[in-house]
């Protein structure tokens, strides 16, 4: 009877500590995982339409759990632009990168690689100084090899913003404006924004051939963008059709299944090379 009271005992504990632990709040569970480097990057090509050549990669962030559970960036980017962490998640991507790519540019001059930065960070003024030391972190690269894509969504002080991007654009990076179209940016606002890019999110580009009405948004950003004079990226392009449309209608890039899935950094730098060769 002793032992079985000591077993239910057991059990009872063990249920505690683990409704416990799922209590600790994913801000917390972050920090940690920060700092036992549980997070990794993938890289998705950006493809050239008109050749097919890969002209860069976005940088786009893991977090796989000691559990071996993988959480979905959405998720942990979200909580993190919530609660504080997002410039810790930043600074840590801007390692990894510069450690993914240390010397690459050297024999790729003309490759760039995007980085998401949250639109939180790019109303402070510090990330202007976090750039710098970035870049000139990295081995052998130079501000032009990286843009930084800033989400339409949360550009909430469009005067702050504008004046911040036209900083990290005065050094040299190129920016882009994230899923492009979701948001609530006025025409006139984006007239004066400082950028180089817009990249068309991927609810658009689902439509391609399917729903007329937001084809014809399509047709509208690339006018758009060709009156202010931006380079357009369509993303999410996941078949042959989108890619032709588009390639057709003049958009420049595109990123997608279609062309490639992400991968990791070898992977990455081995099909470059490979490329390199042909
Ligand atoms: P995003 O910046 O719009 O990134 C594009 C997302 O679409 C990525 O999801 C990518 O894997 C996915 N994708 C690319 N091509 C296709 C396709 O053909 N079909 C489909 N269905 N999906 C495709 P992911 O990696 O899950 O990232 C989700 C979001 O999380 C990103 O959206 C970005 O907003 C955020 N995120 C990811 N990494 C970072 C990061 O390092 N920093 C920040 N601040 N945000 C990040
Ligand atoms: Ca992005
Ligand atoms: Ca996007
Ligand atoms: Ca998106």
């Amino acid at each position: 009877i002793l032992s079985c009271a000591a077993f239910a005992m057991a059990v009872l504990l063990l249920a505690a500590a683990r409704s416990a632990l799922r209590r600790v709040p994913l801000s917390e569970s972050i920090r940690d995982a920060l700092w036992r480097r549980e997070f990794h990057l993938v890289y998705q090509p950006v493809v050239e339409l008109k050749t097919g050549r890969w002209v860069g990669a976005e940088a786009l962030l893991r977090w796989r759990r000691s559990t071996g559970e993988q959480v979905r960036p959405d998720v942990f980017i979200s909580v993190a632009e919530e609660s504080g962490v997002i410039e810790e998640i930043t600074d840590h991507v801007f390692e990894l990168v510069t450690a993914d790519m240390a010397g690459f540019f050297e024999s790729h001059p003309h490759f760039h690689v995007a980085i998401n930065v949250s639109s939180i960070e790019i109303q402070s003024p510090d990330v202007v100084s976090r750039l710098t030391k970035f870049c000139a972190g990295v081995t052998g690269a130079n501000a032009r090899n990286f843009v930084i894509e800033a989400t339409e969504r949360s550009l909430i002080d469009p005067e702050k913003a504008r004046n911040i991007m036209e900083e990290i654009r005065k050094l040299g990076f190129a920016v882009a404006i994230d899923d492009f179209g979701t948001g609530y940016s006025s025409l006139c606002y984006l007239q004066t924004l400082s950028t180089d890019y817009l990249k068309i999110d991927k609810s658009f580009i689902d439509a391609i051939d399917t729903e007329s009405v937001k084809n014809d948004v399509v047709l509208h950003i690339i006018a758009l963008a060709k009156d202010l004079q931006l380079r357009l990226i369509a993303e999410g392009v996941e078949n042959a059709a989108q890619a032709t449309y588009l390639r057709d209608r003049g958009v420049e890039y595109a990123q997608g299944w279609h062309f490639a899935k992400p991968m990791t950094c070898r992977e990455l730098l081995s099909s470059l090379g490979r490329q390199t060769a042909e």
